[in-house]
């Protein structure tokens, strides 16, 4: 669908050229206007106007292009399938697939294979894990190793010369071989280069990716090619471009270079990075900020609205509000643990905001509050009934005793870091 406006489709119309159909009812709107807007909010197919000139309809199959095809390798990673140039359009799909090669003679590399697969870390409701093994065949048993990495749930790339029709099971991405069934790479060093082998190999297989050589390349040089060719998927629909990217970020001098280079390549615009090692630092700062960028800016990340118990809750613990923003969430849970004070966190629903953003957007206010409180249940466990809520909000507090007038309103800080002190200063109160 085209990013036309109603307005601007409207001017290919009879309507807007005021000819003999102008306004004829035929495509079920009661004028041309009409049908332009339902047009462009996708509500209604351009075939539906028998009168549409075929200079319009020409854009509109233009714009049915797909911009960048979703590739699915292994048990179910899918990379690709992106439609925008920049996250705050809309969003980013697919978020870039981390793989960490191994080489088929290593002597190690059961032991490599194991410590890959069982690595993950959790952040903010995510486990970050590794998605695939970039298998290079330079001798040892091949077949055994792409039977081991299949075992291990990961997805495969294998570079082999030798490609064996029954691999096409686990479903790989192949260099160096041409599989009818498989995703295949295309390897070329710049835009040009890409655009003549694509044109070829397109003919043979559709399932492409196209991998970035950049040796030689500097970190400039790289985001230029691929925000070049990005160009030419997203804004050309250009179908020798519609497929995922692919780096291999190989042979960096140190730690930092390839954090810098990586976290270009997730900005811009890789759908696959290959490493040549588990570096769990750089592959932890990496999948954070891979998090960000992927994530929904319509939707931001929440936990579940509910109470969550810290430290054993007693009849003395403290009872503590705030809302389902997971940032929000993580913090105020990790400070109160880190205090080694048991208490009742009651996370209110807030479509997934921060407190203030909640309160302005309505989406937080006295009655989800008191309704968040109720559900809670918590009258019969405490002892002493005071909720603390977020200092953000101190301006809610007396609507709010108001309206539960069974337990005490206490504002509380502003920053969680001043929970401590709050904390100790309120325990002191109640004796
Ligand atoms: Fe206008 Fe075409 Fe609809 Fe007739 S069918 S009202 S010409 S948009």
């Amino acid at each position: 669908m085209t990013n036309l406006t109603g307005i601007q489709i409207f001017k290919y119309l009879p309507g807007a050229k005021k000819t003999e159909n102008a306004n004829c009812k035929k495509c079920g709107c009661p004028t041309c206007m009409a049908f332009a807007l339902k047009l462009a909010q996708k509500k209604v197919e351009i075939e539906a106007c028998p009168f549409a000139p075929q200079e319009l309809i020409d854009i509109f199959s233009e714009y049915s292009k797909i911009q960048q095809n979703t590739v699915i390798y292994g048990k179910n990673v899918q990379i690709g399938g992106e439609t925008v140039m920049l996250r705050h359009e809309r969003t980013f799909i697919n978020k870039t697939s981390f793989v960490i090669k191994l080489l088929s003679n290593d002597k190690e590399f059961d032991k490599k294979l194991e410590k890959i697969s069982s690595w993950q870390l959790e952040r903010v409701t995510e486990i970050f894990k590794i998605d695939g093994i970039y298998l290079e065949d330079n001798g040892g048993d091949i077949d055994k190793c792409v039977e081991k990495i299949a075992q291990k749930g990961l997805g495969l790339i294998i570079n082999t010369t030798n490609y064996k029709d029954e691999y096409d099971k686990f479903n790989p991405i192949v260099e160096n071989s041409l599989s009818k069934n498989a995703n295949n790479i295309v390897t070329a060093s710049n835009v040009e280069e890409f655009d003549e082998k694509v044109s070829n190999i397109l003919k043979q297989n559709k399932k492409l990716v196209l991998n970035l050589d950049i040796e030689n390349k500097s970190t400039k040089e790289l985001i230029e090619e691929l925000t070049k060719m990005r160009r030419l998927a997203i804004i050309n629909r250009d179908e020798n471009f519609a497929h995922p990217f692919m780096v291999k970020l190989f042979n960096c001098k140190n730690s930092f270079e390839a954090a810098a280079k990586g976290a270009f390549l997730i900005c811009r615009y890789a759908s696959l990075i290959v490493f040549d090692e588990l570096n769990e630092a750089l592959i932890s700062t990496l999948a954070t900020l891979r998090q960000g960028i992927y994530t929904d800016p319509q939707k931001p990340l929440q936990v579940e609205a509910k109470v969550y118990e810290i430290c054993e809750p007693n009849e003395n613990a403290f009872v503590v509000l705030t809302t389902n923003f997971a940032l929000t969430y993580f913090a105020v849970a990790n400070e109160l643990e880190s205090l080694s004070i048991p208490m009742y966190l009651i996370i209110a629903p807030a479509d997934g905001m921060s407190v203030l953003t909640a309160w302005s957007a309505d989406k937080f206010n006295v009655d989800i509050a008191v309704k968040a409180i109720k559900n809670a249940n918590l009258a019969d466990k405490v002892k002493h009934k005071q909720i603390i809520i977020p200092g953000l909000l101190a301006d809610m507090k007396d609507e709010l005793q108001e309206a539960i007038d069974d337990w005490e309103i206490v504002v509380g800080t502003k920053d969680v870091v001043d929970m401590q002190d709050f904390i100790k200063e309120l325990e002191v109160s109640r004796k």
